[in-house]
């Protein structure tokens, strides 16, 4: 197999390596599927280098209160209201002092972080909470199943056990399946989407701006990483359970706008290029969306076959 179709057949997390332009720039000696599958510590630096996770970008106004503040790779998005700020995400360790400058850059206080919110307890996207909670005070908000993750650094992942782990953080409210959280003029969501981790969590922001109405919404949940085991020998009992109510929990979504928690699911790049001159228009994608999670639906039931020994349905 080629090294960019290894890559794309190890993970859907790694499919930014099969562009070209980055496959030239990595060496030659890339892992196998397996080797990403067995190894935790080689799959997280592939997916950094890969991905950019670590790598600084500029920040820029989605819609309305709506700001992302992450990295090349990674979605962080602050919400700016009239009464304060609501973070979410906060990327890898390191992402910390970049979504400071980012926050910054924007003319906003990171101080004025009331309430930090989270899509799910893994290092890419939890790395920087306690970072930001000892600066801010912020209230950090967690879905239930995410909890323990959370406040232990994820040191007991039914995959990484405590191979990415990181420093923890206090949860102090503990979220369900729909409850909300209200700041200002911004009203968020919460809906318990899990699979990825126990209790990965998708956003909808119901938003008024310039007089209309706009659904905006942050999916997570439905992506699997190599070694995830669904079928036989599921990884935690219940996953594929979990995984199937996630896809018909994100298919009754229906977002005018969508964006997420890894960049290059919702090309970020081309859009935020295109907002320069379309503005709010180009972030629209509501076809995009339904796109999303028809390919996470299709490659859940991809690896489901696999694992079962049938040929693919898509494949
Ligand atoms: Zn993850």
């Amino acid at each position: 197999m080629s090294i960019s179709a290894r890559l794309v057949a190890a993970s859907t997390l790694l499919s930014a390596l099969a562009f070209p332009a980055t496959a030239q720039t990595l060496p030659q000696t890339l892992p196998s599927k397996e080797q990403l599958a067995n190894d935790n510590k080689l799959f997280v630096f592939w997916a950094n280098k890969a991905l950019k996770w670590e790598e600084p970008t500029e920040p820029v106004g989605i819609i309305g209160p709506i700001y992302f503040v992450g990295t090349k790779g990674l979605g962080v998005f602050l919400f700016a209201t009239s009464e304060g700020h609501i973070l979410m995400n906060t990327g890898m360790p390191s992402s910390g002092p970049m979504i400071l400058d980012s926050i910054r850059k924007l003319g906003f206080s990171p101080k004025d972080i009331k309430v930090m919110i989270n899509a799910h307890a893994h290092i890419d996207h939890a790395g920087a909470f306690a970072f930001m909670k000892k600066l801010t005070g912020a209230q950090v908000a967690i879905m239930q199943d995410d909890v323990a993750a959370m406040e232990s650094g994820d040191r007991d992942d039914f995959k990484y056990r405590d191979d990415l782990a990181y420093e923890g953080v206090k949860v102090d409210r503990v979220l369900r399946d729909g409850d909300t959280v209200q700041l200002g003029e911004v009203l968020l969501t919460a809906y318990h989407t899990p699979g990825h981790t126990r209790g990965a969590t998708t956003w909808i922001a119901n938003l008024a701006v310039d007089g209309k109405a706009y659904v905006v919404a942050f999916p997570d949940g439905a992506g699997f990483n190599p070694g995830y085991r669904i079928a036989k020998d599921p990884s935690y009992p219940g996953i594929a359970e979990d995984y199937r109510k996630t896809h018909y929990r994100l298919e009754m979504i229906k977002p005018d706008i969508w964006l997420a928690q890894h960049n290059e699911y919702y090309d970020f790049e081309g859009k935020r290029k295109r907002a320069e001159t379309e503005g709010v228009r180009a972030w629209a994608d509501a076809e995009g969306y339904r796109r999303f999670v028809a390919g996470k639906k299709r490659a859940f039931e991809d690896q489901v076959d696999d694992e079962l020994g049938a040929p693919s349905r898509s494949r």
